[in-house]
């Protein structure tokens, strides 16, 4: 690049890689996206119920999150639980 930036040459730069290369692509990346519109921006089926596959919304990515806090809440006052017993019966 010459010396002279203007502001679009600072506009984020699409993150995908050449397969063969391996070099970054460079183009600028559409607005919202990491890539460029070659590299699949815009593309795809949108998230939740604006996708095809959802179904019962019971794998959604909030629902997902959740169970995973759940369980891991879950699993920590069990080792709190454990740890409280051990304490009750050691000296
Ligand atoms: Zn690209």
């Amino acid at each position: 690049m010459n010396s002279t930036t203007y502001p679009m040459h600072r506009a984020p730069r699409c993150t995908a890689h050449a397969k063969r290369t391996g070099l970054a692509c460079g183009n600028p990346a559409v607005r919202g996206w990491s890539v460029c519109r070659m590299h699949g921006a815009r593309g795809g089926a949108g998230p939740g119920k604006a996708n095809p596959a959802y179904r019962h919304g019971g794998r959604t990515r909030e629902i997902m999150d959740l169970r995973r806090m759940i369980a891991d809440l879950t699993r920590e006052s069990r080792d709190l639980e454990m740890r409280l017993r051990d304490c009750g019966t050691s000296p």
